[in-house]
């Protein structure tokens, strides 16, 4: 070592030193609090480990990341996890729906999500809302219908894996077709939105004088004698008729839509493929109408979504099939893992880094929702990649050898 070396390596440590000395101090009384860790024993039986007392094992068995937690976790992270099972169902004669909003996951601000039932037939009734509705459909087929601000109309069907859009203040509507109707997953740019506070057709015309639905309409008052004393909803009805003759009815002398509401992902190959697993992203560069991006992730059993992070928004998650982890490091010490299994949303803000992780034996499927057109995302290989070799080894000590193979384009899913 020479002299300068160790003199930088004396100011090293007296900066480390110093550096603990002000943790000790913060933490006295902070929140941000270093851990003490006992360490884990394999099957969890040493004597502080112990767990006295009734427990409910199901929901343990489902969430061991936060039971037995790495020994990485730290710091009081609240749940960033919300599964749709704790969520109320309205069950009305076409199907039904449930909400998961910021009123229920406190974390997420910006977005909110909906899972919706309908049977063959069974529609959800013409309304709109201030938000915008991206929809991801899960199973089954759909017809949907919306008009926009010039009075050009759009009425298509869409089948599992297909994409909606509405824009926020765009009247729309849904209907389950085929053999079995639909299921799917709606997602809000408005954290506080409410399913069942839309503005729905027959609320409105039933909390209007007939006098003045006659006069706006110039008829009888007479016409309006049926409208239903109450809102329908979700209610069953007859199929529709005919893509093509319905189409041709609401593109009538104004036309259809020039960039269509729906978005049918199996027209496009996937964005990226590893031996780990595949992602598509969808955003305003191959889906024009839309002001919600989305990655719809596949990993394999074992495989990584990279550590990585998303600096442009929020992160809105749906785990649609499989069972996975994620880690979330938060900052000032932070860290927590938590568990998710199909139908649980889970929610990571603007800039925070995380992976997930399939924990699974079948494939693990699931939506990273964003509210902008745009996708973005910065990945920790890709920024280390671009950084001085010697500036990251300075830090992390791992040797140049292994920087300068890092890739030099993102992977985003960690080959196996
Ligand atoms: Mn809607
Ligand atoms: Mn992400």
């Amino acid at each position: 070592m020479t002299s300068a070396d160790s003199s930088k390596a004396l100011s090293r440590r007296k900066f480390l030193e110093s550096t603990s000395a002000a943790l000790v101090a913060v933490a006295s009384g902070s929140a941000l609090a270093q851990e003490t860790k006992a360490p884990r024993t394999p099957n969890h039986t040493a004597p502080y480990e112990s767990e006295p007392g009734p427990k409910n094992p199901q929901l343990d068995d489902q969430n061991t990341s936060s039971n037995w937690s790495p020994e990485t976790d730290a710091g009081g992270q609240p749940p960033f996890k919300y599964p749709f099972s704790f969520a109320h169902k309205r069950i009305e004669g076409g199907g039904w729906t449930r909400q998961v909003t910021v009123r229920d996951l406190p974390i997420s601000k910006k977005m909110a999500g909906v899972q919706m039932r309908l049977i063959k037939g069974g529609v959800r009734e013409l309304h709109w809302h201030v938000g915008a509705e991206w929809a991801y459909m899960i199973y089954g087929q759909a017809r949907i219908t919306a008009v926009d601000q010039q009075g050009r109309g759009f009425v298509d069907d869409v089948k599992a894996g297909d994409l909606w859009i509405f824009p926020g203040g765009i009247p729309h509507s849904i209907q389950g077709i085929g053999d079995d109707g639909a299921f799917f997953l709606l997602v809000f740019d408005d954290g506080n939105f409410n399913e069942f506070e839309t503005f729905l057709l027959t609320d409105w015309l039933h909390h209007t004088p007939s006098e003045v639905l006659a006069k706006n309409f110039e008829v009888s008052s007479e016409v309006f004698a049926k409208v239903p004393p109450r809102e329908l909803f979700i209610f069953e009805r007859d199929l529709p008729r005919d893509l093509a003759e319905e189409k041709k009815q609401a593109e009538a002398i104004n036309g259809g839509v020039p960039n269509p509401f729906a978005f049918f992902t199996d027209s496009m190959a996937a964005t990226k493929v590893t031996k780990g697993g595949q992602v598509k992203i969808i955003d305003a560069k191959n889906f024009a109408a839309t002001n919600i991006a989305v990655a719809i992730v596949t990993l394999k059993p074992g495989g990584l979504r990279e550590l990585h992070w998303h600096p442009n928004e929020d992160e809105w998650q749906y785990y649609v099939k499989g069972k996975g982890r994620m880690g979330v490091f938060a900052a000032g010490g932070r860290a927590r893992t938590m568990d998710f299994q199909a139908g649980d949303v889970g929610y990571v803000d603007k800039s925070t880094p995380h992976y997930v992780e399939n924990t699974g034996e079948e494939d693990l499927v699931f939506l990273e929702v964003f509210p902008t057109p745009h996708y973005e995302d910065i990945s920790l290989a890709e920024w280390m990649a671009h950084t001085p070799s010697r500036l990251v080894n300075q830090h992390l000590e791992t040797g140049e050898e292994f920087l300068n193979k890092l890739q030099k384009k993102e992977t985003v899913i960690a080959p196996l």
